[in-house]
């Protein structure tokens, strides 16, 4: 690398710091790119593993590939332990702390149980790969659980699956555990009856999606009753643990608890040492800066960015994507912060997935539910998903998954 050239950190290679690593492709200056992972990873199709209808290989990519043919910049795999704003250095594990001249910090969030850490053992959330090869383990082994119980005794033997979280998360789960829990698994599982297998799902509020207009909160709700799922709604939940899960008046059994109600942003940004927000995100500038640092820049789910109404905008991939490009053309162009225009979200709508031909959008005023929602919803993430294999890959699965019903990725590890 040039010693008199610009260095540029990008700590994480999600939507954010992908965006910002791809529109500086062009600039003279040298990019490294830090993530903890090897790959980028299309976090929106990550309840379809987790439900066995993808691959893990479907949604994600390489970061060492997507950047094969860019030269200015290198990929580290590895954990960024600190960020030492005073030597302008970040501390990476088990390699020699990296400097810059800007940095990009874009290292998303988590899920979080409400303060109640434990919770995560019995209610595990989704967040990465990981998680959901993890719940697909965890669904696949308590349907063969289920069946042994069921051909070995004479009553009927519940299965009982709790979503917890009504938001999109909660809603694309609840719907494709039904699809394929209520009907494509049980041709495979001659003893497990229909009405044996239960999906709940859970939300503290008066109704689901509460980011979406209430006419496609009802929709989204008719949707999923008619695929069998019991949506209880204003339940908060008190307690869970491995016997099942207490909410207000009411106990559920069941070990199958998934967590889906809640993030808080990576505990790095403490060591940033500048304002938090309470789900953790940093109160960034108007040009997306830490108070004090004109090239310190904070994007995506860990940022807590304010729309011109002063309410702070709900993390999503298009935010986070316009938010690294944004970041990439201040720094390409060298503007110093007296001179940057604020960062504007420009919202192209919001989508959410309910099922095969079920779906809900909102483009403004224009609201739009069922199959053609659907279909939107399909064409757009493929569109998004990298790389013309993984787009392939992705469409036959669900042509095939369509015409069958049969989802291709049920392998218990
Ligand atoms: C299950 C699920 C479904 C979703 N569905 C949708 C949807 O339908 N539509 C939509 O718009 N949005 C959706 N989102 C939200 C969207 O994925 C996020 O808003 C977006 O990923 C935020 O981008 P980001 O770059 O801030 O963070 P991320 O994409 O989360 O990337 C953060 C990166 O930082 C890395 N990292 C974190 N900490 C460190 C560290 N200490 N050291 C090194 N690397 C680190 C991580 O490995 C990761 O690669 C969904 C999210 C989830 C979890």
């Amino acid at each position: 690398m040039d010693p008199k050239r610009m260095r540029v950190v990008i700590i994480g290679g999600g939507f954010g710091g992908l965006a910002a690593a791809e529109a500086l492709r062009k600039a003279d200056l040298d990019i490294t790119l830090i993530d903890r992972t090897n790959h980028h990873l299309f976090q929106p199709l990550l309840y379809q593993v987790a439900t066995a209808a993808l691959s893990p290989g479907d949604i994600a990519w390489p970061l060492r590939t997507i950047f094969r043919s860019q030269s200015n910049i290198r990929v580290v795999m590895g954990e960024v332990q600190g960020i030492d704003r005073a030597a302008r250095q970040v501390q990476v594990t088990d390699y020699p702390p990296v400097s810059y001249d800007a940095l990009i910090v874009a290292v998303g969030s988590r899920h979080a149980h409400f303060s109640r850490p434990e919770w995560e053992d019995h209610a595990p959330g989704l967040k990465t790969l990981v998680d959901a090869v993890a719940l697909r383990t965890r669904m696949l082994l308590a349907f063969e659980e289920a069946e042994r119980r069921a051909a070995t005794s004479t009553g009927t033997t519940p299965l009982t699956f709790v979503i917890v979280g009504g938001g999109p998360t909660g809603v694309e789960l609840a719907g494709a555990m039904a699809e394929i829990g209520r009907n494509a698994m049980l041709p495979d599982f001659p003893f497990l009856q229909r009405q044996a297998v239960r999906i709940l799902l859970v939300e503290a509020g008066s109704r689901v999606l509460s980011g979406f207009p209430p006419d496609l909160s009802a929709n989204a709700q008719s949707a999923l009753e008619s695929m069998g799922v019991t949506v209880l709604l204003n339940q908060r939940v008190r307690d869970v643990g491995p016997k099942g899960v207490s909410l207000d008046g009411q106990f559920i059994e069941t070990g199958h608890v998934i967590w889906a109600a809640g993030n808080r942003a990576s505990p790095l940004l403490s060591s940033l040492n500048v304002p938090l927000d309470p789900a953790g995100r940093v109160f960034v500038r108007p040009d997306l800066t830490v108070p004090d640092d004109e090239w310190l820049f904070v994007i995506g789910d860990a940022a807590a960015v304010q729309d011109a109404q002063g309410h702070v905008l709900s993390g999503l991939a298009p935010l986070a994507m316009q938010e690294g490009r944004y970041v990439a053309a201040v720094i390409a162009a060298r503007t110093m912060s007296g001179r940057r225009a604020a960062f504007r979200y420009v919202d192209r709508g919001t989508l959410a997935t309910i099922g095969r031909a079920k779906a809900v959008a909102q483009f403004g005023s224009v609201h739009v539910s069922g199959l053609w929602a659907w279909l939107l919803w399909c064409t757009v993430h493929i569109f998004f998903l990298i790389g013309f294999r993984n787009r392939f890959r992705v469409v036959s699965e669900w042509i095939w998954y369509y015409v069958t019903f049969k989802p291709g990725a049920r392998l218990i590890d």
